[in-house]
């Protein structure tokens, strides 16, 4: 999934994401991504998320709206994305695949949270980009 948030300079919040879904899928499978809720959550008073990664475990948390509400009851970004995650790890094994949340708040603060290691978000800042390394449960 390529996901994309966004806040301009009067504090407007805006998201996207697109996806090819998951290798080998089955015809007809629809993933996260085109569910708002799922893979794609914003709210202009709190904030947005984004997800990347297994679907199935995205769609069965509510994964981009949980961070959105963890963040409405204060959490940091990075904080929200951390326990959206813990919702799916607490279930399962989740040894074999990987979920990514990244997300950003009012304030334009962001933060972002994986399973596995290696996600890596890009924030264009100032005129810049800069690679971000998220943490993650597995090291
Ligand atoms: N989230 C996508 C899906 O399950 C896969 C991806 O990360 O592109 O369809």
């Amino acid at each position: 999934t390529i996901g994309m948030l966004a806040i301009d300079s009067r504090g407007n919040l805006s998201g996207a994401c697109t996806t090819s879904g998951l290798a080998f899928k089955m015809h007809g499978r629809v993933g996260d991504s085109p569910i708002i809720g799922a893979g794609l959550f914003v709210d202009n008073e709190i904030g947005a998320a984004v997800a990347t990664g297994l679907g199935e475990a995205v769609m069965k948390t509510c994964g981009a709206f949980l961070v959105v509400e963890l963040m409405r009851q204060g959490r940091t970004p990075q904080e929200a994305c951390l326990e959206a995650a813990r919702r799916i790890t607490g279930k399962q094994n989740y040894k074999d695949f990987q979920v990514g949340y990244l997300a950003i708040n009012k304030k334009g603060e962001h933060g972002a949270y994986s399973i596995q290691p290696d996600f890596n978000y890009t924030l264009y800042q100032n005129e810049r980009n800069r690679v971000i390394e998220s943490a993650s449960f597995v090291k």
